[in-house]
């Protein structure tokens, strides 16, 4: 380890944000690493190529980018390896298919991502791989449903949507004294909010398309595991041919540098906005972690350090007939917020929540559930634009 290492080990967040991934003196003094596009890697003879005994052998295998990105990304996560992939859902379906065989037993989370939950009804299920989807209240009582043939339990926290946590520490202690491996989609938190590994999970997952890369127009994933994990994870990785690109690990390393001052300026406004809706008529409850009126709030302040910007409300609809009618009045009146999939990045969002596809955690009784990603926009724009949406969906008559 350098001095500079050594310096950034025991730095602040910010500090090793700005400073992790790059190493200048490699590169002419450039501040930032080369982009470096390859498929082939020349050898200096045919020794060194049978034996594969330099450091690049094939793009496929990483480039100086791609390394200068997981370097970043293993700093933040404390973890021992991190495979790229070319999005979010990838970071989880790798992982699945690493450490799942046909006639295993796979628990996922309820309150799951739901692309997730669709990889694991069709794909893992045609693999044979048993899926049951377990609520994300449950805790230790996860013990209660591992079967001889478990082997992998999913948890994110919060959950997608509806943003329900979870006791990822007690599920960790249950499922590992069944040798289970357990995995984490915290795209919610970023590294810098919840570190995953610290709380006994083995493979953390990321969505880079979100709040690393902060500006909508990258898709990533990036998939982190301990030291136990990382060579399966790392095999299947190359056996399945999936790897990031290059150029797009560029404008992932760029996103982190901002990625701290980003997070807490959506935090601040997101939280603003939450408070106000809180105490809105036309709201019947708010859903966000850092509420103490949350049901996992105190879980939330437990484990986590800080709150990100995406939550959802339940706006008040007492007759069902006129929910969706209502929803989208608010949604259509609104011109700052877009209406759009995705969130992590400058610009704020909303749409309107289907929960369709939960067995366990439904739909409020209330109402429509909308959410909302709060961008960088200045909070009072924001609010006089949600007011006009409550405007329009009082106006729905009946
Ligand atoms: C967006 C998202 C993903 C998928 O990311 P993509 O890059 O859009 O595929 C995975 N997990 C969670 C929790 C997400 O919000």
């Amino acid at each position: 380890m350098s001095n500079r290492d050594d310096f950034l080990a025991g730095a602040g967040v910010n500090t090793r944000l700005a400073h992790t991934g790059n190493a200048p003196s490699d590169y002419h003094g450039f501040v930032n690493p080369p982009i470096v596009r390859a498929s082939t890697v020349l050898f200096p003879d045919a020794r060194t190529m049978e034996t594969r005994a330099q450091k690049y052998t094939y793009g496929t295998r990483g480039t100086p980018t791609t390394d200068a990105l997981c370097a970043a990304i293993d700093a933040l996560e404390g973890s021992a390896g991190t495979i790229l992939v070319p999005s979010g859902l990838a970071a989880v379906t790798v992982p699945f298919l690493a450490f799942l065989s046909a006639g295993d037993h796979a628990l996922i989370v309820d309150s799951v991502y739901f692309p997730t939950r669709h990889f694991c009804d069709t794909m893992l299920k045609r693999m044979g791989v048993e899926v049951e989807y377990y609520d994300p209240a449950i805790g230790a009582g996860i013990a209660a449903l591992m079967r001889p043939n478990t082997r992998l339990v999913h948890t994110e926290a919060p959950g997608s949507n509806t943003f329900e946590m979870q006791d990822v520490g007690a599920i960790a202690r249950a499922a590992h004294r069944q040798d289970c491996v357990v995995t984490m989609d915290n795209t919610w938190a970023t590294p810098l909010y919840f570190k995953p590994l610290d709380h006994g999970v083995d493979i953390s997952i990321h969505a880079a398309t979100k709040y690393p890369s902060g500006h909508s127009d990258i898709l990533m994933g990036t998939v982190s595991a301990n030291a136990r994990h990382w060579e399966q994870l790392h095999e299947a990785t190359i056996t399945l041919g999936i790897c990031g690109s290059p150029d797009d690990s560029y404008q992932i390393l760029r996103g982190l540098r901002t990625m701290g001052v980003r997070l807490e300026r959506h935090q601040e406004s997101a939280l603003n906005l939450a408070r106000w809706l809180e105490e809105h008529e036309d709201v019947a409850r708010v859903l966000h972690p850092a509420l103490p009126s949350f049901p996992g709030h105190d879980l939330w302040k437990r484990d986590f350090t800080g709150a990100s910007g995406i939550f959802s409300f339940v706006l008040k609809a007492p007759d069902p007939a006129q929910a969706k009618m209502r929803a989208h009045a608010f949604l259509d009146a609104l011109s700052l917020f877009g209406l759009g999939y995705s969130w992590g990045g400058y610009e704020s969002l909303a749409l309107v929540v289907g929960l369709s596809d939960r067995t366990i955690c439904k739909q409020p009784a209330e109402g429509p559930v909308i959410r909302l990603q709060i961008g960088l926009e200045d909070v009072p724009d924001l609010r006089r634009d949600l007011e006009a949406g409550f405007t329009a969906a009082a106006s729905v008559s009946g």
